[in-house]
């Protein structure tokens, strides 16, 4: 670690506080004090600190346009740090200090912090950058996993590996948390007859901390210090146990912490315990069973996200029991009532389910988009016997993203100049939309063809290293993207790889697909990325079908798969490809969120009218996938979709993108473009999101 002078001292605070990750004033000094180290890092400001040079440092120290960038960054941390008028200080209730404890398995707040797997990830971590803007009191729960999630490499013919890599600690934005009377916080956890050690590390999200559970400690037996080392990893007992660890240890942590909690929101149902601690809380300050439950429910908002009923997390009873021994105190004769709160049989026998455990204990509840809060109520109205499934108390508060995460720099640029300086406090406006169509054609085209060239020349770098260091065959470097043209219409499709997202659909027919890609002097490209759960090997024969594909000479080397999909991959494609393309099996896309980080760029979608897109589309801003058939007859429906898909591809998209006026510029295109991002950059972003969720939930959970 060099050592900083004393004009520079702030750049550990600077790293050391994910809000640099969403502020251009902060991003700007890492990456101008050391460009080369910044790429080598994947955008790393704890590691690059740790590499950087002194020579480097002093090239920068010697450059005053550097040093006003850095004086500029110190300035908007203290103005964000010490802002007292923000949304939630004028529009929202006062909770006399108490805090929104927000808990969830997984968090995507940056490449650097590995805690994530996917979608739910980054909606929890783009909830809290959120909450850190508007000013919401809000502090995340969450796991430190050592090993996070895996790596993926494909073998040679396209079948997925899982690499773990222990994560080096000093390379990531984290701190011990510390108690009010200034320790380490170390909190002991109840789980079967023994008790387990968490340590607890904090993460700066601007306003918001996130504390991540973590039981590697020395005084653990060596299987407990394994509970909490990946993400996803293990068997039930192993998941049990880490759900044991995240509910009554995050209640357990945010006591030690000083944390005063108003109300308990939980991000699926892997935190669900957190109810149990609380109940038995209550109960040990002498309130019944039924009164303790009643004030939990009061104050639980729940969000769901899986329309599939295998989908949710259950355990068998005697596992339940099993792991909960130590657990009861004061509430051990109330056992039987608390284990009927998740008792729940989905047609193969009773099991004590997460999801209904959060159902029976939480007033507010909300499905990730309107569709999918119709089927959740379809889904689990057993619960409430007698009642009409309209009339379940379960609302739509439709997903975000945050849009100073996902906006790319040549757009927010073009933002700053033409929406006003001022547009991201704004942008939830539906007004400023409007504002978006007088952009010039000329400036937003270069924009965008901007993006594209910067994704492929981060596709042919890392084609570069599998070749270079790797040694891979030639042909694999041909299906990484190695051949992508420049000015060539690219579609992209990344996302986890698993049957009901159909990834091949798009290959229904190989030789219209074949036409359409090669088509002279309009061809199209295809980018894929993603990864299979490593338990799903049906996701990884989707993966290595599309894989063959890819390393097939008939498609003309104008398909690819990027390996190891991550937050940073997902920048590159969102906003380089032209054209996002989603195609679930219908209604089995709760939500999706990588189709709006495409859209607020100008990546139009080609979708499916599942999940957001079925909110989303307007009939000018994208495409919309219909194909006619009986949607009970699997097979027929994949087929009309994918000749619907064709359809559009051969008739709307690629005459609109490659016909150009006199100037070369694509205007219906443009238009399309412009549409997309007035419509989707108001709606969709989580300023809509987690405003939506402080006026319709938090607020009643946390005076009520
Ligand atoms: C946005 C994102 C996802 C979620 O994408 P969906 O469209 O919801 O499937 C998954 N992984 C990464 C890395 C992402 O950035």
């Amino acid at each position: 670690m060099i050592q900083l002078p004393g004009r520079v001292t702030r750049l550990q605070e600077f790293a050391s506080d994910l809000w640099w990750s969403w502020s251009p004033d902060v991003r700007e000094v890492f990456r101008r004090l050391d460009y080369a180290l910044w790429r080598q890092t994947a955008h790393n400001p704890v590691r690059m600190l740790k590499l950087l040079s002194p020579e480097a440092l002093r090239r920068a120290m010697d450059d005053a346009a550097w040093l006003a960038c850095y004086d500029a960054a110190a300035l908007r941390l203290d103005a964000m740090r010490s802002r007292a008028e923000t949304w939630w200080a004028t529009q929202g209730p006062d909770l006399g200090g108490r805090v929104i404890a927000y808990f969830s398995a997984e968090f995507a707040l940056h490449q650097s912090l590995p805690i994530y797997a996917g979608g739910l990830g980054v909606l929890a971590g783009d909830h809290c950058k959120e909450a850190s803007d508007l000013g919401v009191p809000l502090v995340g729960v969450g796991f430190m996993y050592p090993q996070g999630y895996f790596h993926q490499s494909l073998s040679a013919d396209g079948w997925q590996e899982e690499r773990y890599e222990r994560l080096d600690w000093t390379d990531a934005p984290i701190e011990p948390a510390i108690t009010p009377d200034g320790r380490p916080c170390i909190t002991a956890v109840p789980l079967g007859n023994r008790s387990v050690l968490v340590a607890v590390w904090r993460v700066r999200v601007g306003r918001v901390p996130l504390y991540l559970l973590d039981t590697d400690l020395e005084e653990n037996a060596p299987w407990d210090r394994e509970l909490s080392a990946r993400l996803y990893g293990g068997d039930r007992e192993t998941r049990i146990q880490q759900e044991i660890i995240l509910g009554i240890g995050g209640v357990r942590v945010l006591k030690a912490l000083g944390h005063d909690v108003a109300a308990c929101h939980l991000n699926e149902g892997h935190a669900a315990f957190v109810v149990l601690q609380r109940i038995r809380d209550l109960c040990e300050r002498g309130w019944s069973f039924e009164e303790a439950h009643a004030e939990v429910r009061r104050t639980t908002v729940f969000t769901t996200h899986t329309p599939v009923p295998a989908g949710h997390d259950a355990f068998p009873f005697n596992l339940v029991e099993k792991h909960l021994a130590g657990v009861w105190g004061d509430l051990g004769a109330h056992r039987e009532q608390f284990l009927a709160l998740g008792h729940y049989d989905n047609g193969s026998g009773p099991l004590f389910n997460m999801t209904a455990l959060a159902l029976r204990t939480a007033d507010g509840i909300n499905g990730v988009s309107a569709l999918h809060a119709d089927v959740t109520r379809r889904m689990w109205a057993p619960l409430w016997p007698g009642v009409p499934p309209e009339r379940l108390p379960v609302r739509a508060v439709t997903n975000g993203v945050h849009v100073s995460t996902w906006i790319a720099s040549e757009i927010r640029r073009l933002f700053d100049e033409h929406l006003g300086r001022d547009w991201l406090d704004r942008h939830d406006d539906p007004a400023l939309g409007y504002a978006v169509l007088a952009i010039p054609d000329e400036a937003i085209w270069a924009a965008r063809q901007a993006l594209r060239s910067f994704l492929f020349t981060f596709v042919r770098e890392r084609a570069r290293h599998r070749w270079t260091v790797e040694r891979v065959a030639a042909t694999r470097i041909v299906a990484a993207g190695t051949m992508f043209d420049q000015q060539t219409l690219t579609i992209g499709f990344a996302r986890r790889f698993t049957s009901y997202k159909r990834p091949e659909l798009v290959f229904a027919d190989p030789d219209r697909l074949t036409r359409i890609l090669t088509l002279h002097g309009r061809p199209v490209q295809l980018v894929f990325a993603g990864k299979a759960h490593p338990a799903d090997d049906a996701g990884k024969h989707h993966l290595q079908q599309i894989y063959q594909r890819a390393l097939d000479p008939r498609y003309g080397g104008r398909i690819a798969f990027i390996d190891d999909y991550d937050l940073h991959v997902a920048h590159f494609l969102v906003q380089g490809c032209d054209v996002w393309l989603n195609t679930p099996r219908k209604p089995l896309e709760a939500s999706g969120t990588s189709g709006m980080k495409a859209a607020i760029n100008g990546t139009p979608n080609l979708s499916i009218g599942d999940g957001w897109w079925a909110e989303g589309y307007a009939g000018d801003n994208g495409w919309l996938i219909q194909g006619e058939a009986d949607p009970a007859d699997q097979a027929a429906q994949d087929w009309a979709d994918a000749q619907a898909l064709y359809d559009l591809l051969e008739q709307q998209v690629v005459p609109a993108f490659y016909d150009r006026d006199g100037r070369g510029i694509p205007r219906r295109w443009l238009r399309i473009v412009k549409e997309s991002i007035r419509t989707v950059l108001p709606r969709f972003s989580t300023r809509r999101m987690v405003k939506q969720y402080v006026t319709e939930l938090y607020g009643p959970a946390a005076t009520r």
